[in-house]
C-alpha cells in the first residue's frame, strides 16, 4: 500500500479485537473516579502552540522536541495537545472556576501526541487518563491520589507489579537553592558528563539527575541531595504524606533522583514503575504543581494532578494474563433464521426481546448462509445459546434453543416465554 495510505508512524489503530480490553480499562477508572467524586472535563485536542511553552516549559524534552505543532490558516501558532494539565488549567481559568478559592476535583481522558521514537510502550499518538485537584493544599489529597491509584491496581490485579517511587522538589525557593549547589557540583564535573548532561547542566539542571548514561549516574552518587535542601513546609508535607501511605499500608521507595521531565512541579512527585514492560516502564507519574496556575496568569492555587499510560496499562494487563476471561465472550445469544418470512418473524422477535432484557447481548443473523454455516459463526462468535428460527417453528410460534457450550440439549420455546427463559439462564452484565 502507499505510504500516504497507511497509519501515521506511531499512530495506532485499536482494532475491534482490542476494544474490549480498553473499555474495560477504561470503565474501571471511570468507575472508581466517580466514587471518589471526581468529575469528568473534557478538553479541545489543540490548543496555542504559547499554552504550552508557558506551562511545561522551553526547556523540556516535550517543548524541545517532541510537539506537533503547526500553523492555522490563519496563521497562529497551534499544537496537539503533549499531555493534558495545561489545557485543563486553562479551562478552569478561562471558566473561572478555581478563582473564588474552590475546589475541583476534575479528571480526563483522551489522545496525546509526542514526536517520540515509536516503540513497546512508546508511541505518538497515545492515550492517558489524568486528574488534577485545585485548590487544596495538603499532603492529604497528594495521598488520596496514590490511595486511588493503588486500589486500582488492585481491581485489576497489578499490585505485585508495580511499585511506587516518591521524591519531594520542594518549594521553588528551596528548590533554587539545590539547583546552585547542583549546578556547582557538576561544573566541577563537567568533562565527564554525556553531551546531553552538559547541554542540560546550563538550560535544566535538575533533569541531569533523570540520566541513563553511566558514567554521569556514578558522578551523580556524590551529588548534593535535594532531601538536605528541603524547606520546613515542604518537609512537613512530605512527612505527611508518607504517614498516610503507611497508614494505608501502601509500599513505596523514596527516589531522590525522581524530577519528572516538566517544569511545573513542586513538592510532591511520584511515578508507579513496572519491570514488566522493559525500557518503557513507568506506568502512571505526577505530582504537585503549585505554582502553575499563578504562572499562567491565575491567583495563586494549589494544584496536583497525575496522568496513565492506557497502551502501557493495556500491555501490562495482557503481559501478565489479567484480562478478564469474560472480555473473551461479547455475545451472550445468537439468533440464527432461516427463510424469509423467519426472518421477518425473528426481528420483531429479537426486539421484543431487547425490550424486556436492555442489557442482554443478542446477535442476529438472518438470511447468511446455509444452517452450518449460520451455526459455525453462532459458535464463534462465543455465544452461550443459539436460537433457531425455521419454517416449522415460526408455524408454531417457538425457537429452538440450542446450549453451545455444553450445557444440555436443546428445546423448543414458545416466543411468549423466551425472554423469561433467557433471563434465567443469561447472567447479564
Ligand atoms: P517517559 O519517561 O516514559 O517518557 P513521561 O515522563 O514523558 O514518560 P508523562 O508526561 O508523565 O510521561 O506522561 C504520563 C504517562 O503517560 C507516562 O507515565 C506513560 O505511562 C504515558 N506516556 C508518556 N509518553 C508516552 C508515549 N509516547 N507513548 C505511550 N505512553 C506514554
Ligand atoms: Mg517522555
Amino acid at each position: 500500500m502507499s505510504k500516504s495510505l497507511q497509519a501515521i508512524r506511531g499512530m495506532n489503530d485499536i482494532l475491534p479485537e482490542q476494544t474490549p480490553l480498553w473499555r474495560y480499562f477504561e470503565g474501571t477508572v471511570a468507575r472508581l473516579l466517580d466514587n471518589y467524586g471526581y468529575r469528568q472535563i473534557r478538553m479541545p485536542i489543540v490548543e496555542f502552540t504559547e499554552l504550552f511553552k508557558r506551562s511545561i516549559g522551553e526547556v523540556t524534552d516535550i517543548v524541545e522536541k517532541e510537539m506537533y505543532t503547526f500553523d492555522d490558516r490563519n496563521g497562529d501558532s497551534l499544537t496537539l495537545r503533549p499531555e493534558g494539565t495545561a489545557a485543563c488549567v486553562r479551562a478552569v481559568l478561562e471558566h473561572g472556576i478555581t478563582g473564588g478559592g474552590q475546589v475541583q476535583k476534575l479528571w480526563y481522558i483522551g489522545p496525546m501526541f509526542r514526536h517520540e521514537r515509536p516503540q513497546k510502550g512508546r508511541y505518538r499518538q497515545f492515550h492517558q487518563i489524568g486528574l488534577e485537584v485545585f485548590n487544596l493544599a495538603g499532603p492529604d489529597i497528594d495521598a488520596e491520589l496514590i490511595v486511588m491509584t493503588w486500589r486500582l491496581w488492585g481491581e485489576l490485579g497489578l499490585r505485585d507489579a508495580v511499585k511506587l517511587e516518591l521524591n519531594s522538589l520542594g518549594t521553588s525557593e528551596s528548590r533554587g537553592r539545590y539547583r546552585e549547589a547542583l549546578v556547582e557540583f557538576l561544573s566541577a564535573h563537567v568533562d565527564k558528563l554525556d553531551e546531553d548532561s552538559q547541554r542540560r547542566l546550563k538550560t535544566n539542571p535538575l533533569r541531569v539527575l533523570d540520566t541513563k548514561h553511566p558514567e554521569t549516574q556514578a558522578i551523580l552518587v556524590d551529588a548534593p541531595k535535594m532531601a538536605d535542601y528541603l524547606d520546613d513546609e515542604s518537609r512537613a508535607h512530605f512527612e505527611g504524606l508518607k504517614a498516610r501511605l503507611d497508614a494505608v499500608g501502601i509500599p513505596y521507595v523514596i527516589n531522590p533522583k525522581l524530577v519528572r521531565g516538566l517544569d511545573y512541579y513542586s513538592k510532591t512527585v511520584f511515578e508507579w514503575v513496572t519491570d514488566k514492560l522493559g525500557a518503557q516502564g513507568t506506568v502512571c507519574a505526577g505530582g504537585r504543581y503549585d505554582g502553575l496556575v499563578e504562572q499562567m496568569g491565575g491567583k495563586p492555587t494549589p494544584g496536583v494532578g497525575f496522568a496513565m499510560g492506557i497502551e502501557r496499562l493495556v500491555l501490562m494487563l495482557e503481559a501478565l494474563d489479567k484480562v478478564p476471561e469474560e472480555l473473551a465472550r461479547q455475545v451472550d445469544v445468537y439468533l440464527c433464521a432461516f427463510g424469509e418470512a423467519a426472518e421477518l418473524a425473528a426481528l420483531a422477535l429479537s426486539e421484543r426481546v431487547r425490550d424486556q432484557l436492555p442489557n442482554l447481548r443478542l446477535q442476529i443473523n438472518a438470511g447468511a448462509g446455509s444452517f452450518k454455516s449460520q451455526f459455525k459463526k453462532a459458535d464463534k462468535s462465543g455465544a452461550l445459546y443459539a436460537l433457531i428460527l425455521g419454517d416449522d417453528e415460526l408455524a408454531q410460534q417457538v425457537v429452538g434453543f440450542k446450549p453451545l457450550r455444553g450445557q444440555g440439549e436443546q428445546q423448543s420455546i414458545a416466543w411468549d416465554a423466551l425472554a423469561a427463559h433467557l433471563a434465567t439462564c443469561v447472567v447479564q452484565g
